[in-house]
């Protein structure tokens, strides 16, 4: 006989969870339950467009779930996910996993105790641009990250850094196999109370160096990241879904993708330079990030983003957003 589905519910229905739903409420290996939201009139509007169940209270909806999804704010999501863990429900939290590190190591620890998946919604990290690298062996000695947005009052409630920089802290961290040696950051902040343009720079013990700038007073979007590495440069353009890699390879070894021929070192000694566009498959990251989640609680698969991905970008977002504040007072 074929394993039940997960039964699943989505807590929060603003702006992403109405996304959340739309995923899930016609999955085809998860057995949507219904939605729940502090806001009355947004859970009936979500409830009546997508045709599924609403519950009055989160204690409602736990008593018929496996699994959830938060897409509350920010600051909600360790008391939410602390009050879905302790009814013994798998959880999938928005990014950023909780607002302070040691909540987030309290969710971990909690959910370690009671065998409960948490996975976190860095859904950068499923961006297929990003995952078209996966074919190259990457051994990063330099990336360069760019993320510009347009000023929206939406997620000003946190600084530049939980909002947009902790997508890339997190790529980066999955890139380096090494630990963070040391930072160094400086912002402003423009428009809203909080930092609105931050730079850091990230060395890690194994002398690799990442540079990242965030905005979100841009006129337009930009998320790109190249990456530097021993005889190969990779550009990915996030939002465009484009990767490009340059690999350089010995003049006597052949290759179709070779371009040019060049003297690449002191002595004049001619290398080949290889372009490549590796395919970049296009699918939806957030289904892909939902589906596995599901497989994750089935206990198929484990989240590609856990919960302690999760807290590790958030203590690197969370040091770089202190030591802006330090550096501005
Ligand atoms: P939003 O304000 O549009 O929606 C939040 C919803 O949660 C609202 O409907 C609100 O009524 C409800 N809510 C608040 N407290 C609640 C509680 N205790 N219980 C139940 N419902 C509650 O916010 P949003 O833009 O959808 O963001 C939600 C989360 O998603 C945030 O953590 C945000 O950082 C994250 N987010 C992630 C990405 C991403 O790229 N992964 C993008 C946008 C937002």
């Amino acid at each position: 006989m074929n394993e039940p589905f997960p039964k699943i519910g989505v807590i929060g229905v603003g702006h992403l969870g109405r996304h959340h739903v739309k995923h899930l409420v016609n999955h085809t290996h998860a057995n949507f339950i219904g939605i729940t939201d502090i806001d009355i009139d947004r859970t009936r509007e979500i409830a009546e467009e997508f045709d599924c169940a609403s519950y009055g209270s989160l204690e409602s909806l736990l008593d018929e779930v496996d699994a959830v999804s938060i897409v509350t704010p920010t600051r909600t999501h360790a008391d939410v996910a602390e009050q879905c863990i302790a009814a013994g429900k798998h959880v999938f939290i928005e990014k950023p996993i909780t607002k302070t590190v040691a909540e987030a190591d309290q969710l971990l620890q909690q959910a370690a105790e009671q065998n409960i998946v948490i996975q976190v919604g860095h859904i950068e990290r499923l961006n297929p641009a990003l995952l078209a690298l996966k074919e190259f062996d990457l051994n990063p000695k330099f990336i360069e990250v760019q993320r510009l947005a347009p000023y929206t009052i939406r997620g000003t409630d946190v600084p530049v850094v939980l909002d947009l920089m902790i997508h890339d802290i997190d790529i980066i961290l999955s890139l380096v196999d090494s630990p963070v040696k040391n930072i160094r950051a400086s912002g402003v902040s423009l428009l809203s109370d909080s930092v609105d343009i931050a730079n850091a720079r990230l060395r890690f013990e194994n002398g690799t160096v990442a540079n990242i700038t965030s905005s979100r007073i841009a006129r337009n979007k930009v998320r790109k990241i190249k990456v530097f590495q021993k005889e190969m440069y990779a550009t990915i353009d996030l939002l465009l879904g484009l990767t490009e890699v340059y690999r350089v390879l010995d003049e006597e070894q052949d290759d179709p993708n070779a371009i040019q021929s060049a003297a690449l070192d002191a002595y004049g000694n001619h290398k080949k330079i290889v372009y490549e566009k590796p395919d970049v498959n296009q699918f939806d990251a957030l289904e892909m990030e939902l589906t596995n989640f599901i497989a994750s609680v089935k206990g198929k698969s484990s989240p590609i983003v856990d919960g302690r991905a999760g807290r590790d970008a958030l203590d690197v977002a969370t040091k770089i957003h202190d030591m802006i504040l330090e550096d501005i007072h």
